[in-house]
């Protein structure tokens, strides 16, 4: 079984160890290197409608269960205890309709995050794309309050 550690930083390091659990309370948020070992950095903000971090002198659990539907690996398990439990993997009907409850949310995440680098992956275009799509229609608030 897959242990992680976990340390608790301010902010969220340039380079992401792997195995390791970073925890910013400045930031209500949680990012590790995905379980799978892809390599791929999984940020799991914390707030009533994302996860709740369990922290119990020792270790970490995260709640609800990761699913990195996002990520060509589609890994989905469970932090407990600095532990990690693999569950199934999700079927694209799963996958299409947690997107749809958590779209919203990561896409806020991702725009604060996002830095403009390279973006060559499917992944990456996919964000800039929606990134952009919320920036247009930002411009287009301020330009419907600026007219009234
Ligand atoms: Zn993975």
């Amino acid at each position: 079984m897959k242990i992680l550690k976990h340390k608790f930083v301010e902010n969220i390091p340039d380079i992401i160890e792997d195995n390791v659990l970073y925890v910013s309370m400045e930031y209500e948020t949680v990012i590790h290197k995905c379980a799978c070992g892809c390599k791929n950095e999984v940020v799991t903000p914390l707030s009533p409608s994302d996860w709740s971090l369990t922290f119990n002198g020792e270790t970490i659990s995260l709640e609800p269960s990761i699913g990195s539907w996002s990520l060509e690996c589609k890994s989905h398990y469970w932090i407990t205890n600095n532990k990690v439990r693999w569950s199934h993997k999700y079927s694209i009907d799963e996958i299409e309709k947690v997107r749809e409850v958590d779209l919203d949310d990561k896409l806020k995440y991702y725009d604060k995050s996002n830095t403009p680098s390279q973006h060559n992956s499917a992944g990456e275009l996919e964000k800039q794309h929606s990134a952009q799509k919320k920036f247009n229609l930002l411009d287009w608030l301020k330009q419907a309050f600026k007219v009234k």
